[in-house]
């Protein structure tokens, strides 16, 4: 079989030894998290372990640690008129989210479709913040949801200058974290965060997994879920122990670890990218004159089509993305790079390499190795087909 290097870990991450142990040890417990008796208290035990364990990696209270589904559900709980502060019960009258939000926060949560704006970004994707500012002054009680840090590109958003603005407006900032969470400093309060959102899956945590997490005195009022009360009634249903278990120790892991793997990832990822613009001049380096997470490189070379490179890529043994939105299977133009005001042909092209903790020297020699392998047959292919076109 040939040799593999997984380099999608902004898709998804491989499971930590510690959420393995930590499921396969819920999974082993019989109780309902809710039932009184020895083992419905385990099961308690083990969610509130967890709760714990994710509020520490974001300097948050536990109680204040709601899990769902994962960070599209978070997201949705977040997003709706209906947060209060402790300070103001009336709804929140509009939604602004940036222009290069995931889909789970573009798609405006539950606000109605003509209460949502859309912030604009500079060419590196970084939000506009005088336009935030002008865009504030249209609403009495804004709710703003902007990421941490991008999924395609990792370009991280200024967050303090951000939440300054947002509450100076009498705002709310929600903040979504996924993939900024276990790379970067995730504080709650140093992001100015009243709102914030984290999927396990991203963290080595299993996949199904995910928090709202919100500062103190911010109440929700309307769950996304309702029926048996469970996560002090915002989010109904039977607890999901092994998978919110997992959750609780990737997240622990994560953070632990952090400081070392976001050296370890960024030594690869500029190693790799010398090595691209070193074989490939014309390459552009999207978002590179921002700040990024030290795990994401997305490039596009004129020419090179990403559908096929992926292709091509994977049959070398490396696993890498498109970064634009595919979850249909089918490369569609990235919303991100559209709104950073990149060309369609490039766009078109762009490539999304992103690292993990235990990436190696090896796998980067197997990317660049197959890179050399699948760009030089890509681009001879068009050249011959273009010939044959001329002539
Ligand atoms: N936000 C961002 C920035 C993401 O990258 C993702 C996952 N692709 C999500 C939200 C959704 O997370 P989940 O898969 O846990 O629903």
């Amino acid at each position: 079989m040939t040799e593999r290097a997984y380099f999608d870990w902004n898709a998804t991450a491989p499971l930590r030894a510690e959420a393995r142990d930590a499921m396969l040890a819920a999974l082993a417990l019989p109780g309902n998290a809710s039932s009184v008796h020895s083992e419905g208290r385990a099961a308690r035990q083990a969610i509130e372990r967890a709760r714990a364990q994710v509020a520490g990696l974001v300097g948050a209270q536990s109680k204040n640690v709601t899990f769902t589904s994962g960070a599209t559900e978070g997201n949705m709980l977040a997003l709706t008129p209906a947060l209060e502060t402790g300070r103001r019960k009336e709804p929140r009258d509009r939604l602004f989210v940036s222009a290069v939000e995931h889909p789970s926060v573009r798609g405006g949560g539950r606000f109605p479709a003509d209460a949502v704006d859309v912030l604009p970004v500079d060419s590196e994707g970084i939000v506009d913040l005088a336009a935030l500012k002008v865009a504030l002054a249209n609403a009495e009680r804004p709710l703003v949801s902007v990421m941490l840090a991008n999924n395609e590109t990792g370009v991280v958003q200024p967050m303090a200058a951000i939440a300054d603005i947002v509450h100076a407006a009498n705002g709310l900032l929600h903040v979504d974290a996924v993939q900024g969470a276990g790379r970067i400093d995730c504080d709650i309060e140093a992001l100015g965060a009243d709102l914030l959102s984290l999927s396990s899956h991203k963290l080595g945590g299993p996949q199904g997994a995910g928090a709202l997490v919100r500062c103190d005195g911010i109440h929700i009022a309307e769950p996304l879920i309702r029926g048996g009360g469970q996560e002090r009634n915002l989010r109904a249903g039977t607890e999901n122990v092994a998978a919110i278990a997992g959750f609780g120790a990737a997240t622990e892991a994560a953070g632990r670890a952090r400081k070392a793997d976001a050296l370890h990832m960024a030594v690869l990822r500029d190693r790799f990218e010398a090595a691209l613009t070193a074989q490939a001049p014309d390459a552009v380096i999207f978002g590179a004159k921002a700040e990024r997470l030290p795990n994401t490189s997305l490039f596009a070379i004129s020419g090179l089509k990403a559908e096929t490179a992926i292709i091509s890529f994977d049959l070398n043994g490396i696993a890498v993305s498109s970064g634009a939105a595919c979850s249909s299977g089918k490369v569609q133009i990235s919303s991100v790079l559209t709104a950073m005001g990149v060309e369609g042909d490039l766009a078109r092209g762009a490539i999304r390499v992103s690292l993990g903790w235990n990436t190696t020297e090896a796998d980067i020699d197997l990317l660049l190795n197959a890179w050399m392998r699948v760009v030089s047959s890509l681009l001879k292919g068009q050249e011959l087909k273009g010939a044959a076109r001329a002539a």
